[in-house]
C-alpha cells in the first residue's frame, strides 16, 4: 500500500475527479436507507475533493442487478441520504456511460457533486471489460478508488479502468485509512491472536477459517456454521444448519496438526422452530436432539469466549454468533460485541468487519468504541487471509509517477 498513490499526491487543479465509492448500502422494506456507514465513511475523500475546488463524480455498485438495469437497485434513491449526510445539493447521471453522461460531467463546475447511475446495470463491469471500463474512464481526468468493500473484486470500476489512468489512480483516505490501519494491525499481529469467526454459511466462510487458522492462536467458531464442524467430528447437531458438502473439508481442517486451536460452542441455545413462542432449550451442542435446531451459542460457550477474548492482544471478529436478529437468539452476538468494546478501551485491538457484524453492532449500540470497525466484509476476509486485493494493485505506483 506504501508503494501506492494516494488522494495526497493527486494534482487537482479543477481536473475532474471519478471517485469509485462504495455505496452498496442495505435498504429497508420501504427502500430507505438504513444503514449508513459506508456513506459516512466516504465523506472525507469527497470533502477533501471539493475543498480542493475540483468537481466530484461518484460512481459505485448496488445489489445485485445483474448486468441490466433494475428501478429497484438505482443509486437515484440514495441522493436524498448523500445530500443530508454531504450537507450539500448533489447532481444525479441516469447511467454511469454514453455521450449525455459525459457531458454532466464536464458541465460540473468546481466543487460540485455528480453521481452515476449503478455501474452494475451494464455486464462489462463484472466482467472486468476493458471496453465498458474505458467509458467509464470518459468520466474523469483522474481516478481515485475508496471502495475498501469492494477492492477485493476483479471488475471494470475497480480494476480494468486503472489501465487508463497510468499515472494517476489515487487510493482515497478510506482505502488509506482501511490499508493503513490493518495492515499494521494485521500483518505483525500482537499475540495472542484470535480470530472468531461466525454466521450462517459454512461455504461462505471455510476458506477463510482454513487460511487463517495458520495465522491465529486461536480460532472461536460460532454461529449455523459451527454445526457442521460439530458433524464433521462425528456428533450430532439435531436439526441445525448443516452443508453436506462442506462435511470433508470441514474434516479435512480438524485434522490437522493445529486443528487444537479451533474452539467450537460446547453449548447452543437451541428452538424446535423460528418463531418467537417456540420452546427454547440450551443443549450440549453435541446433544441437540432431532426436532431442534442450534439457533446461538450457550452461557458455557459465551463464558469461554468472553475469556479467550479477555486474554488477547489483537482480536478479529467476523459474523454473527447465532440468529441474533431475534432477541432469544442474541446473547452470543453481543456477549462478544461486549468482550470486543471492553477489550478496545483496555488500548488493545478489536477489529471488527462485515455488514451482519456491522449490523448487529448498530442494534446493540455497540459501535461507538471498537478500535477499528472495517466497511470491508470480503475485501477485509480476503486482506487478512494476505491475498492482494486486485484494487489496490492496479492503483499508479508512486515510484512511477
Ligand atoms: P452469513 O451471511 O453467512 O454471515 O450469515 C449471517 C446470518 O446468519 C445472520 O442473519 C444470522 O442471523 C444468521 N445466523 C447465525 N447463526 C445462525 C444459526 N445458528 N442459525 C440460523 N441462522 C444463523
Amino acid at each position: 500500500m506504501y508503494n501506492k498513490l494516494t488522494l495526497d499526491d493527486l494534482d487537482f487543479a479543477g481536473n475532474r475527479v471519478l471517485v469509485r465509492v462504495d455505496f452498496n448500502v442495505p435498504l429497508d422494506e420501504h427502500g430507505r436507507v438504513r444503514e449508513f456507514t459506508r456513506i459516512k465513511a466516504s465523506l472525507p475523500t469527497i470533502h477533501n475533493i471539493i475543498d480542493y475546488d475540483s468537481p466530484v463524480i461518484l460512481m459505485s455498485h448496488f445489489g445485485r442487478p445483474e448486468g441490466k438495469r433494475v428501478e429497484k437497485y438505482s443509486l437515484k434513491q440514495i441522493v436524498p441520504e448523500v445530500e443530508r449526510l454531504l450537507g450539500k445539493d448533489i447532481q444525479f447521471a441516469p447511467d454511469c456511460i454514453g455521450p449525455e453522461v459525459e457531458a454532466m460531467t464536464r458541465a460540473l463546475k468546481p466543487g460540485d457533486v455528480l453521481l452515476l447511475e449503478n455501474v452494475r446495470f451494464h455486464p462489462g463491469e463484472s466482467k472486468n471489460d476493458p471496453e465498458f471500463a474505458a467509458e467509464l474512464a470518459k468520466m474523469g481526468d483522474v481516478y481515485v478508488n475508496d471502495a475498501f468493500g469492494a477492492a477485493h473484486r476483479k471488475q471494470a470500476s475497480i480494476h480494468a479502468i486503472t489501465k487508463y489512468f497510468p499515472s494517476n489512480a489515487a487510493a482515497g483516505r478510506l482505502m488509506m485509512r482501511e490499508l493503513r490501519f490493518l495492515g499494521r494491525a494485521l500483518i505483525n499481529p500482537k499475540r495472542p491472536f484470535i480470530g472468531v469467526v461466525g454466521g450462517a454459511k459454512i461455504s461462505s466462510k471455510i476458506e477463510t477459517i482454513d487460511r487463517l487458522l495458520p495465522r491465529v492462536d486461536k480460532l472461536l467458531i460460532g454461529g449455523g456454521l459451527a454445526y457442521t464442524f460439530t458433524k464433521a467430528k462425528g456428533e450430532s447437531i439435531g436439526d441445525s444448519l448443516f452443508e453436506p458438502d462442506k462435511l470433508d473439508k470441514a474434516k479435512e481442517i480438524l485434522s490437522r496438526p493445529d486443528a487444537d486451536k479451533i474452539i467450537l460452542p460446547i453449548d447452543s441455545v437451541a428452538a424446535t422452530d423460528l418463531d418467537y413462542g417456540s420452546e427454547r432449550r440450551t443443549y450440549l451442542t453435541r446433544e441437540i436432539p432431532d426436532g431442534w435446531r442450534g439457533l446461538d451459542i450457550g452461557r458455557e460457550a459465551r463464558a469461554k469466549y468472553e475469556k479467550e477474548i479477555k486474554a488477547a492482544k489483537t482480536v478479529f471478529w467476523n459474523g454473527p454468533m447465532g440468529y441474533f436478529e431475534r432477541e432469544p437468539y442474541a446473547s452470543g452476538t453481543r456477549a462478544i460485541a461486549r468482550a470486543m468494546i471492553n477489550l478496545s478501551s483496555r488500548g488493545r485491538i478489536a477489529i471488527v468487519g462485515g455488514g451482519d457484524t456491522m449490523a448487529a453492532l448498530h442494534k446493540f449500540h455497540l459501535s461507538g468504541s471498537m478500535t477499528h470497525i472495517s466497511t470491508g466484509g470480503g475485501s477485509l476476509l480476503e486482506f487478512m487471509e494476505g491475498k492482494e486485493l486486485p484494487g489496490v494493485e492496479a492503483l499508479s505506483d508512486r515510484e512511477k509517477v
